[in-house]
């Protein structure tokens, strides 16, 4: 379905980025593997991804820092030529409440989740405006849409995603780029595993499913959105939650 594509996914190391370029692999699409800290994971991948038969690079690289993620784009289109598919997937959470939230802590997370977005789509908007095509997909979150507590910083970030989204959707349609983002609910990675049992019992008892989502569950929307099925939707953000926001 995406053979000969070629799709940069962040925070492809480990947990949710792990899972759609993983998908994304098996769909024939060739990929730019972005990491930060864990070469290990990143490598791990692209070997199981060769194997598949499709071509999958290395990238280290802090999504944060605009010329690093210009870099990043730079790379991929000296490797592959083109770029058809961008996944904003890197993101971190810092959670505390307010009283005891520093400057800083507020900054990075900031800095990673929205500002990170933001930098990826700037460059590799370029080639895609040039090209008259192009999927980018954000990952957003519930707590972007409905806040939570403790998480300010973070649901700050990812509301931002929300409105970067439907303002680029807008501006990049005439172009035949599509910008959507995915607003996950509880999905099973070491970002979730940290979440002390108490807070884990009271969000399975909110979500109608009576389950936790599976980093599979958002790649599988990502497969869809980046499919000719999908040509037609663009600027929507949609929930892969077990029902928790509705
Ligand atoms: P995770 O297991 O903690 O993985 C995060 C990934 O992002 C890692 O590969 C990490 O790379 C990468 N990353 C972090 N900071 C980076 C940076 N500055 N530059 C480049 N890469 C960076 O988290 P996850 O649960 O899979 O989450 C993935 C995305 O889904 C995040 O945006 C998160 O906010 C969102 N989300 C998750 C959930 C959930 O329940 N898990 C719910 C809603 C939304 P390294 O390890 O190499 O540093």
């Amino acid at each position: 379905m995406l053979k000969g594509k070629v799709a940069i996914v962040t925070g492809a190391s480990r947990g949710i980025g792990w899972a759609i370029a993983l998908n994304l692999a098996k769909s024939g699409s060739n990929l730019i593997l972005n990491y930060n800290h864990n070469e290990s994971g990143a490598k791990e991948l692209s070997r199981i991804i060769e194997s598949m038969g499709v071509k999958s690079h290395l990238f280290q690289g802090d999504v944060s820092d605009f010329a690093q993620t210009e870099k990043m784009v730079a790379y991929t289109f000296k490797t592959f030529g083109r770029l058809d598919i961008l996944i904003n997937n890197a993101g971190i959470n810092n959670d505390k409440l307010l009283i005891r939230m520093k400057e800083e802590d507020f900054d990075r997370v900031l800095s990673t989740n929205l500002k990170g977005t933001f930098n990826c789509i700037k460059h590799a908007s370029k080639i895609m405006l040039k090209q008259r095509h192009g999927n980018i997909i954000n990952i957003s979150s519930v707590v972007g849409l409905v806040g939570n507590i403790g998480q300010s910083n973070y649901a700050a970030s990812k509301a931002g995603i929300i409105g970067l989204t439907k303002s680029l959707a807008k501006e990049l349609a005439p172009r035949g780029i599509t910008v959507n983002a995915i607003a996950p609910g509880f999905i099973k990675t070491v970002m979730t595993e940290k979440l002390p049992d108490k807070i884990r019992e009271k969000m399975l008892d909110d979500i109608p499913l009576k389950k936790f989502g599976e980093p599979e569950d958002v790649a599988n929307l990502v497969d869809f959105l980046v499919s000719e099925k999908a040509n037609y939707i663009t600027g929507q953000v949609i929930n892969v939650d077990g029902g928790m926001v509705m």
